[in-house]
Protein backbone atom coordinates (compact mmCIF):
# COMPACT_ATOMS: atom_id res chain seq x y z
CA UNK A 1 0.00 0.00 0.00
CA UNK A 2 1.55 3.46 -0.95
CA UNK A 3 -0.10 6.45 -1.38
CA UNK A 4 0.38 10.21 -3.04
CA UNK A 5 3.39 10.80 -4.86
CA UNK A 6 1.78 9.82 -8.10
CA UNK A 7 4.43 11.60 -10.33
CA UNK A 8 7.31 10.13 -8.28
CA UNK A 9 5.52 6.50 -8.23
CA UNK A 10 5.37 6.86 -12.34
CA UNK A 11 8.46 8.15 -13.00
CA UNK A 12 9.90 4.68 -10.94
CA UNK A 13 7.62 2.38 -12.65
CA UNK A 14 8.44 3.42 -16.25
CA UNK A 15 12.04 2.36 -15.17
CA UNK A 16 11.37 -1.26 -14.97
CA UNK A 17 9.79 -1.87 -18.67
CA UNK A 18 12.30 0.26 -20.23
CA UNK A 19 14.99 -1.62 -18.24
CA UNK A 20 16.63 1.61 -17.34
CA UNK A 21 16.66 0.60 -13.51
CA UNK A 22 19.78 2.31 -11.93
CA UNK A 23 21.77 -0.18 -9.98
CA UNK A 24 21.72 2.48 -7.18
CA UNK A 25 19.05 4.75 -6.10
CA UNK A 26 19.24 7.18 -3.00
CA UNK A 27 15.09 7.90 -1.79
CA UNK A 28 16.22 11.16 0.45
CA UNK A 29 13.00 12.36 2.59
CA UNK A 30 11.61 11.97 6.24
CA UNK A 31 10.26 8.79 7.34
CA UNK A 32 6.80 10.67 7.53
CA UNK A 33 7.06 11.36 3.68
CA UNK A 34 7.02 7.44 2.49
CA UNK A 35 10.71 7.24 1.45
CA UNK A 36 10.41 3.41 2.35
CA UNK A 37 6.50 2.80 1.62
CA UNK A 38 7.84 3.94 -2.15
CA UNK A 39 11.56 1.88 -2.30
CA UNK A 40 9.32 -0.93 -1.01
CA UNK A 41 6.33 -0.51 -3.59
CA UNK A 42 9.42 -0.40 -6.59
CA UNK A 43 10.35 -3.39 -5.43
CA UNK A 44 7.36 -5.39 -5.14
CA UNK A 45 6.72 -3.89 -9.42
CA UNK A 46 10.31 -5.12 -9.94
CA UNK A 47 10.04 -8.47 -8.80
CA UNK A 48 5.99 -8.97 -10.09
CA UNK A 49 5.54 -11.27 -13.34
CA UNK A 50 2.84 -9.99 -14.17
CA UNK A 51 2.72 -5.82 -14.11
CA UNK A 52 -0.56 -4.29 -15.21
CA UNK A 53 -0.71 -0.17 -16.10
CA UNK A 54 -3.29 1.85 -14.49
CA UNK A 55 -3.80 5.51 -15.41
CA UNK A 56 -4.70 7.46 -11.74
CA UNK A 57 -7.89 8.53 -12.24
CA UNK A 58 -7.50 12.27 -12.00
CA UNK A 59 -4.48 12.08 -13.93
CA UNK A 60 -2.31 14.27 -16.67
CA UNK A 61 -0.44 11.20 -18.63
CA UNK A 62 2.63 11.96 -16.25
CA UNK A 63 0.22 9.86 -13.80
CA UNK A 64 -0.42 6.48 -15.44
CA UNK A 65 1.90 4.00 -14.18
CA UNK A 66 2.48 0.45 -13.69
CA UNK A 67 1.76 -1.58 -10.57
CA UNK A 68 2.65 -4.92 -9.14
CA UNK A 69 -0.39 -7.13 -10.26
CA UNK A 70 -1.07 -8.37 -6.30
CA UNK A 71 -1.79 -12.14 -7.16
CA UNK A 72 1.34 -13.48 -8.90
CA UNK A 73 4.06 -15.32 -6.69
CA UNK A 74 6.40 -13.41 -6.22
CA UNK A 75 3.45 -10.38 -5.29
CA UNK A 76 1.73 -12.80 -2.84
CA UNK A 77 5.59 -13.20 -1.14
CA UNK A 78 6.35 -9.29 -1.26
CA UNK A 79 2.50 -9.21 0.26
CA UNK A 80 4.47 -10.31 3.77
CA UNK A 81 8.06 -8.89 2.62
CA UNK A 82 9.15 -13.46 2.19
CA UNK A 83 10.39 -12.75 -1.19
CA UNK A 84 13.93 -14.34 -1.41
CA UNK A 85 14.52 -11.64 -3.82
CA UNK A 86 13.87 -8.56 -1.69
CA UNK A 87 16.29 -7.80 1.28
CA UNK A 88 15.61 -5.20 3.95
CA UNK A 89 18.97 -3.93 5.55
CA UNK A 90 18.39 -1.94 8.99
CA UNK A 91 20.94 -1.56 11.92
CA UNK A 92 21.10 -3.56 14.67
CA UNK A 93 21.41 -3.77 18.47
CA UNK A 94 24.56 -3.42 20.34
CA UNK A 95 25.08 -6.96 21.02
CA UNK A 96 27.91 -9.57 20.66
CA UNK A 97 25.94 -10.95 17.86
CA UNK A 98 27.76 -9.76 14.39
CA UNK A 99 24.82 -10.28 11.72
CA UNK A 100 21.33 -11.22 10.98
CA UNK A 101 22.13 -15.14 11.32
CA UNK A 102 22.80 -14.89 14.78
CA UNK A 103 20.95 -12.98 16.58
CA UNK A 104 19.25 -13.54 19.58
CA UNK A 105 15.49 -14.47 19.50
CA UNK A 106 13.94 -11.66 21.20
CA UNK A 107 16.03 -9.30 18.62
CA UNK A 108 14.83 -11.62 15.57
CA UNK A 109 11.47 -11.43 17.40
CA UNK A 110 11.19 -7.70 17.27
CA UNK A 111 12.47 -7.97 13.91
CA UNK A 112 10.07 -10.21 12.53
CA UNK A 113 7.46 -8.42 14.05
CA UNK A 114 8.42 -4.97 12.44
CA UNK A 115 8.29 -6.66 9.12
CA UNK A 116 5.14 -8.01 9.50
CA UNK A 117 3.76 -4.65 10.56
CA UNK A 118 5.39 -2.77 7.60
CA UNK A 119 4.42 -5.26 5.25
CA UNK A 120 0.87 -4.10 6.00
CA UNK A 121 1.59 -0.64 6.50
CA UNK A 122 4.81 1.07 5.25
CA UNK A 123 4.50 4.26 7.13
CA UNK A 124 4.77 2.99 10.23
CA UNK A 125 7.92 3.64 12.00
CA UNK A 126 10.57 0.71 10.90
CA UNK A 127 14.06 0.23 13.15
CA UNK A 128 15.08 -2.34 16.04
CA UNK A 129 15.02 -0.36 19.56
CA UNK A 130 18.77 0.70 20.54
CA UNK A 131 20.02 -0.12 17.06
CA UNK A 132 22.53 2.23 15.92
CA UNK A 133 24.56 0.93 13.34
CA UNK A 134 24.26 -1.22 10.29
CA UNK A 135 27.99 -3.11 10.53
CA UNK A 136 29.99 -4.58 7.95
CA UNK A 137 29.00 -7.89 8.79
CA UNK A 138 25.93 -7.19 7.08
CA UNK A 139 27.54 -5.57 3.99
CA UNK A 140 29.76 -9.00 3.86
CA UNK A 141 26.82 -11.11 4.19
CA UNK A 142 24.74 -8.56 1.68
CA UNK A 143 28.02 -8.88 -0.85
CA UNK A 144 28.04 -12.74 -0.35
CA UNK A 145 24.42 -13.05 -1.00
CA UNK A 146 24.42 -10.81 -4.49
CA UNK A 147 27.27 -12.84 -5.42
CA UNK A 148 24.89 -16.21 -5.77
CA UNK A 149 22.63 -16.01 -8.80
CA UNK A 150 18.94 -15.10 -7.86
CA UNK A 151 16.69 -17.39 -6.40
CA UNK A 152 13.62 -16.82 -8.82
CA UNK A 153 15.79 -15.86 -12.02
CA UNK A 154 14.25 -12.41 -12.14
CA UNK A 155 15.86 -9.02 -10.71
CA UNK A 156 16.74 -8.42 -7.01
CA UNK A 157 15.98 -5.06 -4.79
CA UNK A 158 18.22 -4.54 -1.94
CA UNK A 159 16.83 -2.02 0.24
CA UNK A 160 19.10 -0.17 2.81
CA UNK A 161 16.94 1.35 5.47
CA UNK A 162 18.25 4.53 7.28
CA UNK A 163 21.44 4.26 4.52
CA UNK A 164 23.23 7.03 7.05
CA UNK A 165 23.52 4.46 9.56
CA UNK A 166 26.08 2.75 8.19
CA UNK A 167 29.49 3.17 10.05
CA UNK A 168 32.88 3.80 8.51
CA UNK A 169 33.60 0.09 8.18
CA UNK A 170 30.35 -0.75 6.94
CA UNK A 171 30.46 2.79 4.31
CA UNK A 172 33.76 1.79 2.81
CA UNK A 173 32.55 -1.97 2.37
CA UNK A 174 30.06 -1.09 0.94
CA UNK A 175 31.12 1.47 -1.36
CA UNK A 176 33.24 -1.94 -2.99
CA UNK A 177 29.54 -3.24 -3.37
CA UNK A 178 28.45 -0.84 -5.55
CA UNK A 179 31.84 -0.09 -7.32
CA UNK A 180 31.27 -3.61 -8.91
CA UNK A 181 27.99 -3.39 -10.01
CA UNK A 182 25.65 -6.79 -10.35
CA UNK A 183 23.75 -7.84 -13.13
CA UNK A 184 19.62 -7.00 -12.53
CA UNK A 185 20.47 -6.42 -8.53
CA UNK A 186 18.86 -2.93 -7.63
CA UNK A 187 20.36 -0.81 -4.40
CA UNK A 188 17.84 1.11 -3.41
CA UNK A 189 19.11 3.70 0.31
CA UNK A 190 16.91 5.77 2.18
CA UNK A 191 17.69 7.93 4.63
CA UNK A 192 16.59 11.42 6.66
CA UNK A 193 19.96 12.47 6.27
CA UNK A 194 22.06 12.77 3.58
CA UNK A 195 24.55 14.55 4.19
CA UNK A 196 25.86 11.43 6.66
CA UNK A 197 26.26 9.39 3.74
CA UNK A 198 29.85 9.23 2.07
CA UNK A 199 29.69 11.66 -0.61
CA UNK A 200 31.82 8.94 -2.75
CA UNK A 201 28.17 6.54 -2.10
CA UNK A 202 25.66 8.99 -3.19
CA UNK A 203 27.64 9.82 -6.05
CA UNK A 204 27.26 6.33 -7.79
CA UNK A 205 23.29 6.70 -6.60
CA UNK A 206 20.62 7.73 -8.74
CA UNK A 207 19.01 10.51 -6.09
CA UNK A 208 15.40 10.66 -5.72
CA UNK A 209 14.08 13.43 -3.14
CA UNK A 210 10.70 12.54 -1.53
CA UNK A 211 8.86 15.63 -0.90
CA UNK A 212 6.01 15.79 1.58
CA UNK A 213 2.81 13.94 0.92
CA UNK A 214 -0.06 16.04 0.05
CA UNK A 215 -2.85 16.95 2.63
CA UNK A 216 -5.38 15.50 1.25
CA UNK A 217 -3.60 12.01 0.85
CA UNK A 218 -2.51 12.17 4.75
CA UNK A 219 -6.38 13.26 5.45
CA UNK A 220 -7.23 9.83 3.45
CA UNK A 221 -4.85 7.85 5.25
CA UNK A 222 -6.08 8.76 8.38
CA UNK A 223 -9.45 8.08 7.38
CA UNK A 224 -8.54 4.82 6.13
CA UNK A 225 -5.84 3.37 8.42
CA UNK A 226 -6.66 4.82 11.28
CA UNK A 227 -10.68 5.56 11.62
CA UNK A 228 -10.33 8.69 12.42
CA UNK A 229 -13.17 10.32 11.55
CA UNK A 230 -13.07 13.13 8.63
CA UNK A 231 -13.30 16.71 10.24
CA UNK A 232 -10.52 15.41 12.81
CA UNK A 233 -8.23 13.99 10.09
CA UNK A 234 -8.45 17.09 8.07
CA UNK A 235 -7.31 18.92 10.92
CA UNK A 236 -4.29 16.74 11.80
CA UNK A 237 -3.55 16.36 8.18
CA UNK A 238 -3.39 20.07 8.39
CA UNK A 239 -1.03 20.17 11.23
CA UNK A 240 0.94 17.46 10.12
CA UNK A 241 2.61 18.87 7.28
CA UNK A 242 2.67 16.43 5.11
CA UNK A 243 4.60 13.53 7.65
CA UNK A 244 2.45 10.82 8.26
CA UNK A 245 4.44 9.97 11.09
CA UNK A 246 3.77 13.37 12.72
CA UNK A 247 0.07 13.07 11.61
CA UNK A 248 -0.16 9.66 13.63
CA UNK A 249 1.55 11.23 16.88
CA UNK A 250 -1.22 14.05 16.84
CA UNK A 251 -3.51 11.48 17.20
CA UNK A 252 -1.42 9.62 20.10
CA UNK A 253 -0.78 12.56 21.61
CA UNK A 254 -3.90 14.10 22.23
CA UNK A 255 -4.12 17.15 19.49
CA UNK A 256 -6.99 18.35 20.86
CA UNK A 257 -5.64 18.38 24.56
CA UNK A 258 -2.57 20.79 23.42
CA UNK A 259 -4.26 22.49 21.30
CA UNK A 260 -6.65 23.97 23.69
CA UNK A 261 -3.58 24.74 26.07
CA UNK A 262 -1.58 26.51 23.37
CA UNK A 263 -4.74 28.83 23.22
CA UNK A 264 -4.65 28.93 27.22
CA UNK A 265 -1.99 30.42 26.77
CA UNK A 266 -3.03 32.96 24.33
CA UNK A 267 -5.90 33.95 26.18
CA UNK A 268 -4.03 34.40 29.54
CA UNK A 269 -1.96 36.55 28.11
CA UNK A 270 -4.66 38.70 26.35
CA UNK A 271 -6.53 39.02 29.79
CA UNK A 272 -7.05 42.73 31.18
CA UNK A 273 -4.76 44.81 34.09
CA UNK A 274 -3.56 41.35 35.69
CA UNK A 275 -2.62 39.29 32.92
CA UNK A 276 0.74 38.00 34.02
CA UNK A 277 -0.49 36.32 36.58
CA UNK A 278 -3.02 34.22 34.41
CA UNK A 279 -0.06 33.95 32.06
CA UNK A 280 2.77 32.85 34.83
CA UNK A 281 0.27 30.15 35.82
CA UNK A 282 -0.54 29.10 32.44
CA UNK A 283 2.77 28.87 31.53
CA UNK A 284 4.06 26.80 34.50
CA UNK A 285 1.46 24.19 33.87
CA UNK A 286 2.84 23.76 30.33
CA UNK A 287 6.33 23.52 31.22
CA UNK A 288 6.07 21.40 34.04
CA UNK A 289 6.93 18.17 32.11
CA UNK A 290 10.28 18.46 30.36
CA UNK A 291 9.38 18.20 26.64
CA UNK A 292 11.08 20.39 23.69
CA UNK A 293 8.83 18.65 21.59
CA UNK A 294 5.91 19.53 22.92
CA UNK A 295 6.53 23.15 23.22
CA UNK A 296 7.59 23.06 19.83
CA UNK A 297 3.80 21.57 19.15
CA UNK A 298 2.37 24.35 21.22
CA UNK A 299 4.26 27.12 19.37
CA UNK A 300 3.09 25.28 16.31
CA UNK A 301 -0.60 25.08 17.11
CA UNK A 302 -0.27 29.19 18.24
CA UNK A 303 0.98 29.86 14.41
CA UNK A 304 -1.79 27.90 12.65
CA UNK A 305 -4.38 29.37 15.13
CA UNK A 306 -3.13 32.99 14.27
CA UNK A 307 -2.78 32.16 10.16
CA UNK A 308 -6.33 31.31 10.12
CA UNK A 309 -7.49 34.60 12.31
CA UNK A 310 -5.42 35.80 9.04
CA UNK A 311 -6.89 33.55 6.34
CA UNK A 312 -10.31 34.90 8.21
CA UNK A 313 -10.13 38.30 7.86
CA UNK A 314 -8.82 38.43 4.36
CA UNK A 315 -11.15 36.06 3.20
CA UNK A 316 -14.14 36.72 5.42
CA UNK A 317 -14.94 33.05 5.24
CA UNK A 318 -14.20 29.86 7.51
CA UNK A 319 -13.68 27.66 4.85
CA UNK A 320 -10.11 26.98 4.53
CA UNK A 321 -8.97 27.27 8.06
CA UNK A 322 -6.62 24.67 9.74
CA UNK A 323 -8.85 24.96 12.74
CA UNK A 324 -12.48 23.42 11.01
CA UNK A 325 -13.72 22.30 13.96
CA UNK A 326 -13.08 25.79 15.95
CA UNK A 327 -14.46 28.01 13.05
CA UNK A 328 -17.24 30.00 16.19
CA UNK A 329 -14.37 30.83 18.45
CA UNK A 330 -11.85 31.92 15.32
CA UNK A 331 -14.70 34.02 13.80
CA UNK A 332 -14.77 35.66 17.48
CA UNK A 333 -11.08 36.34 17.97
CA UNK A 334 -10.87 37.71 14.16
CA UNK A 335 -13.02 39.85 14.82
CA UNK A 336 -11.28 40.88 17.86
CA UNK A 337 -7.89 41.19 16.29
CA UNK A 338 -8.05 40.54 13.00
CA UNK A 339 -6.96 43.55 11.78
CA UNK A 340 -3.37 43.34 13.91
CA UNK A 341 0.07 43.13 12.12
CA UNK A 342 -0.58 39.06 12.41
CA UNK A 343 2.37 38.67 10.17
CA UNK A 344 4.92 40.03 13.12
CA UNK A 345 3.09 37.89 15.54
CA UNK A 346 3.89 34.86 13.42
CA UNK A 347 7.88 36.21 13.12
CA UNK A 348 7.28 36.05 16.88
CA UNK A 349 6.06 32.79 17.09
CA UNK A 350 9.11 31.59 14.93
CA UNK A 351 11.32 33.28 16.85
CA UNK A 352 10.73 31.17 20.04
CA UNK A 353 10.35 27.89 17.93
CA UNK A 354 14.11 28.89 16.57
CA UNK A 355 15.08 29.73 20.32
CA UNK A 356 13.50 26.42 21.60
CA UNK A 357 15.62 24.32 19.26
CA UNK A 358 18.52 26.27 21.05
CA UNK A 359 17.52 24.89 24.51
CA UNK A 360 16.79 28.51 25.51
CA UNK A 361 14.73 27.86 28.75
CA UNK A 362 11.10 27.50 27.29
CA UNK A 363 9.66 29.47 30.06
CA UNK A 364 11.96 32.41 28.96
CA UNK A 365 10.64 32.03 25.86
CA UNK A 366 6.96 31.38 26.17
CA UNK A 367 6.59 34.54 28.42
CA UNK A 368 8.90 36.86 26.58
CA UNK A 369 6.52 35.31 23.22
CA UNK A 370 2.91 36.05 24.55
CA UNK A 371 3.99 39.68 26.16
CA UNK A 372 5.22 40.32 22.53
CA UNK A 373 1.82 39.03 20.90
CA UNK A 374 -0.14 40.65 23.57
CA UNK A 375 1.47 43.61 22.87
CA UNK A 376 1.22 43.26 18.94
CA UNK A 377 -2.33 42.50 19.03
CA UNK A 378 -3.61 45.50 21.30
CA UNK A 379 -1.15 48.09 19.54
CA UNK A 380 -1.34 47.51 16.06
CA UNK A 381 -5.38 46.49 15.75
CA UNK A 382 -7.48 48.76 13.91
CA UNK A 383 -10.33 49.74 16.27
CA UNK A 384 -13.74 50.19 14.24
CA UNK A 385 -14.26 53.77 12.67
CA UNK A 386 -17.40 55.43 14.25
ZN1 LIG B 1 2.54 -9.68 -9.44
Amino acid sequence: MVIGHLTIRSRLSKMIPDGRIPHAMLFVGADGYGTLALALDFARLAVCSNPRTVAAADSGAHAAFTEACGVCRSCVQTSTLQHPDVTILTALPTGKFDSEQDLPDDVLEELSAQLRTIAQDPYEPFGLRNAMQIRISQIRNLKRSLSLSSVQAGKRIVIVHHADEMNTEASNAFLKTLEEPHLDVTIILTTQNPVRILPTISSRCQELFVPPLAEADVTDYLVNHHDCPIEEARVVARFADGDIIRARSFLTEDMNAERTEALNLLRAALKGQKYRVALADAIQLSTEVKDQKRILRLLQFLALWIRDTQLVESSGTVDIVANIDQTEALQKFSASFGTADLALCLTSVERASRDIRRNVSPSLVLLTTLVDIRRILYTTRQTAAV
